[in-house]
């Protein structure tokens, strides 16, 4: 069960992509695993913006 919630977590994330405040294009989400960054942030490859999902 662990299983799929954390498919539907990851669903639910995909399926509301914010667009970036900078540039307006699409954000995706990336992982991020270095020292203080750690988690999921949507970035943009346009502008570099970035920004914690909070997942
Ligand atoms: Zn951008």
């Amino acid at each position: 069960m662990a299983e799929k919630k954390a498919k539907m977590a990851l669903k639910t994330v995909t399926s509301l992509v914010p667009e970036c405040p900078e540039c307006n294009s699409d954000l995706k989400v990336v992982r991020f695993a270095g020292a203080g960054e750690k988690g999921l942030f949507w970035h943009c490859g346009k502008c570099s913006y970035k920004q914690r999902t909070g997942q």
